[in-house]
């Protein structure tokens, strides 16, 4: 592993409430922010019963397997939820190390 320079910074923190445009209300209102969580994969899944069809028998791995990630962080997905609407957005995910929500 690389050392980063000591520099840079690597803990986001981001008030958990913030006042932004709803589309649905058109108007300004608070939104609550969540992190986005992947839900659980389900192995009847469609894409997942293909997935075990093609790797299935000899010469099945169709791809080489990842010895190691090329990235060191995860991307973080944020939830905007309208609290008059309940309408829910999500944005751009950023790269960073560490993420925090706080109380504001
Ligand atoms: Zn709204």
């Amino acid at each position: 592993m690389f050392k980063l320079p000591p520099t840079r910074i690597y803990t986001v923190n981001l008030p958990k409430e913030k006042r932004a445009y709803c589309p649905k209300c058109k108007s300004h209102q608070t939104m609550k922010i969540s992190i986005y969580k992947a839900g659980k994969r389900r192995g009847t899944a469609r894409g997942e019963r293909r997935h075990a069809e093609r790797k299935r028998g000899y010469g099945g791995q169709k791809f080489p397997k990842l010895a190691k990630p090329a990235k060191t962080t995860k991307k973080v997905t944020l939830i905007e939820t309208c609290t008059v609407c309940k309408k829910k957005m999500m944005n751009k995910g950023i790269r960073i190390r560490k993420f925090e929500l706080i109380a504001v």
